[in-house]
This record gives C-alpha cells, sequence and structure tokens, in this order.
C-alpha cells in the first residue's frame, strides 16, 4: 500500500525530512493499538507484548526476544548481556551505539568501547577485528564481543562482509551482536530474509519506531538464556513496562502492514536525490543511496536561508553535521511530496 492510501493526507501539511523517528501512526496503526489485548508484562502477561516478541524471533530467527522502550536501550542491553565489568567490545568508530548513545556500556556496565575505523560506506574488515582482539594479559582488557551495525546512514552493509565479519569474531570466540535499528529497509533493499541476515549474528537490536513507522519501541533478539539476562537488566534499568501491550500492538501492526512499503521510501529517496541535484548549486551523491537517507550539501552560505525558506513552505530539514544535511524519507512522505519539495527548493534557488 503506498503512504497516500494508509492515510488521507492535506496538500499542505508540513513534510517533515529530518528523521524516520517522526511518523505518526496510521489510523489503522491507532485502531489496533486502541483493540490491543493487555496484561502485566512485568508479570510476563501481556499477550501482545508476547505475541510481538514471538513475531520477532521468528522474523530474526532467533530462540527468544525482548521488547524494550528504545533502539538505545536494545543495544545497551544486547552488549550488557555479552560483556561483564572489565571486558571490551569492538565496534565502527561511525555507529551509533559509540556515538550517540552517551557511553551508556561504560557508565552503566563498565564494558569499554574499542573503536575500528569504518570505510567510506560504514563497512570494516574482517582482518581489523582480528587484529583489535586482546590476547591473555594482564594489562589488556578482555575482549568479548563485536559490535556490527547494519544499515549504516541508510547503506545497506554486504551480506557476504557482515558473514565473513561474524566467522572472525566467532573464530577467536567472540559473540557479535548487531544494531538492526534499520535492519528491515536493509531486508527490503536486498530481498532477503532477516532470519538469513542475522544467521552468523547472536543478538540482534530492531526499531520498530524508525522506518516501521511504529510511535515506540523496539526489540532485541537472540538465545533464549541471553534474552533472559537482558530481562534482567532491563528491569534494573527501570524499562519493566507494565500494560505494553497497547505500544506493543502498533509495532505488532507495523510488522505487519510496514515491511514491504518500505521499498516505496526507497524509491522516493533516490528520486528526491535527482530532483534535488539537478534543482540547484548543491551537492547530492545520488549514486550512494541504499535505502531512505540522503546526504546533501548545499554551499556553507546557502545553508541558513535555505532551511528558514524552506521552513516557510512547512519542509522542515535538519542542520547539518558537520557540512551535510541528512534527508530522510519515510511513511509521511508520499510520491508526490518529494515533488513539492524538489519544487521548493527549485524556488529557492531561482530566487537566489
Ligand atoms: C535510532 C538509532 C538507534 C537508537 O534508537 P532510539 O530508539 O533512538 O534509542 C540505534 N542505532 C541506530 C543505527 C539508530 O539509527
Amino acid at each position: 500500500m503506498t503512504a497516500a492510501a494508509l492515510r488521507p493526507v492535506p496538500a499542505n501539511r508540513t513534510l517533515d525530512l529530518r528523521s524516520d523517528t517522526v511518523t505518526q501512526p496510521t489510523p489503522a496503526m491507532r485502531e489496533a493499538m486502541a483493540k490491543a489485548d493487555v496484561g502485566d508484562d512485568v508479570f510476563g502477561e501481556d499477550p501482545s507484548v508476547l505475541a510481538l516478541e514471538a513475531k520477532v524471533a521468528g522474523i530474526m530467527g532467533k530462540e527468544a526476544a525482548l521488547y524494550v522502550s528504545s533502539g538505545t536501550q536494545s543495544n545497551l542491553l544486547g552488549v550488557l548481556a555479552h560483556c561483564q565489568r572489565g571486558e571490551e567490545f569492538l565496534i565502527g568508530d561511525c555507529y551509533h551505539v559509540f556515538q550517540y548513545e552517551a557511553m551508556g556500556t561504560a557508565v552503566l556496565g563498565s564494558v569499554a568501547a574499542y573503536p575500528l575505523r569504518t570505510d567510506a560506506r560504514g563497512g570494516l574488515e574482517p582482518q581489523q577485528v582480528l587484529d583489535a582482539i586482546k590476547p591473555d594479559d594482564v594489562h589488556k582488557p578482555i575482549t568479548r564481543l563485536l559490535s556490527l551495525e547494519n544499515t549504516v546512514a541508510g547503506r545497506v552493509q554486504s551480506q557476504d562482509r557482515i558473514d565473513a565479519l561474524a566467522d572472525a569474531a566467532h573464530s577467536r570466540g567472540l559473540q557479535v551482536h548487531i544494531d538492526g535499528a534499520r535492519l528491515m529497509n536493509a531486508a527490503v533493499k536486498q530481498g532477503l530474509k532477516a532470519k538469513d541476515m542475522a544467521a552468523k549474528i547472536d543478538t540482534v537490536s530492531l526499531c520498530l519506531s524508525k522506518g516501521l513507522g511504529a510511535p515506540v519501541g523496539s526489540v532485541l533478539s537472540g538465545p533464549a538464556d541471553y534474552i533472559k539476562r537482558a530481562r534482567r537488566l532491563r528491569k534494573m534499568l527501570g524499562g519493566g513496562m507494565r500494560q505494553a501491550g497497547i505500544l506493543a500492538a502498533a509495532g505488532l501492526h507495523a510488522l505487519e502492514h510496514h515491511v514491504d512499503r518500505m521499498a516505496e521510501d526507497h524509491a522516493n529517496a533516490r528520486r528526491l536525490a535527482q530532483g534535488l541535484a539537478e534543482a540547484g548549486p548543491l551537492t547530492v551523491d545520488v549514486d550512494d543511496i541504499d535505502t531512505n537517507m540522503l546526504f546533501i550539501e548545499p554551499a556553507a552560505e546557502d545553508v541558513e536561508p535555505l532551511r528558514a525558506f524552506l521552513k516557510e513552505q512547512g519542509i522542515v530539514l535538519g542542520s547539518p553535521r558537520p557540512a551535510k544535511i541528512r534527508v530522510v524519507t519515510h511513511l509521511d512522505i508520499s510520491s508526490e511530496d518529494v515533488d513539492r519539495i524538489v519544487a521548493a527548493v527549485k524556488a529557492f534557488y531561482a530566487k537566489r
């Protein structure tokens, strides 16, 4: 179903391109939430949470899964379920767990992150992993885990590489976690099943609140004993929620109705990039777009005037980090909206 078919849209509504987290629940999703059977999930008695956990475990091909409040909590539990105080995990230096999660693994778990330099598309090489594993030496922490990510800034990581990285880690006794906040975007893009993508991974984190369009929640999947440990840690962090089924129902609805449609977001991202590349003097790397993210770089002096002009037109653009602006397509951006955005950017450069 197209975005327009999922929700009647007023033509002049605000188009928010900052992230795919900004989506509003659709009317059908709200209905599923309103009708959800609920119970006390800390007692393990919420049928909607249990159904969501079983569904995601199945999608990922894992024994068990745990519904949590956010991707950050899911990754934190993933790392802490594997690593003890004084141990370390290897991670790409641009990955979310290393850059944007307030180093919770160190603060809350006394677990150190050891960053590895990623290539231009966010990838790592198996040899980097092997070289970074510490010897059994009193001067060193114990290397316990490799933490991967897919997609990385919208870029799909090659499955052969992911598998080779996991094999390298396992060959030396490490476990492997993947931050799959947008793993379903990568699955849709490649026509692969998530469980095949995660076959060599021990624990997988999936966000329901990004491209899938649920208002809240992530799910950590993995072996039953790790998920049991993560469940205790979730309670410790204050993340045990009671009638959470009302939220889980949104996630179930998203997994049933919003997966295949992400192909539309990917097509929109590509068409938006092509349109913007022709709309004025800004740099867009059209060929580097795999899923629902593009990065644009207007001339430095154009950035704030462009953002202000678009804001007046009801189009919200993020700020540059540091030079490039991330533009994200999602459930609330239709193909017609892409035309509206391109026309607005053209209008800005026409009067420049
Ligand atoms: C958004 C995101 C997270 C964290 O999710 P929150 O729900 O915002 O905590 C983790 N990893 C990646 C790659 C993300 O994009």
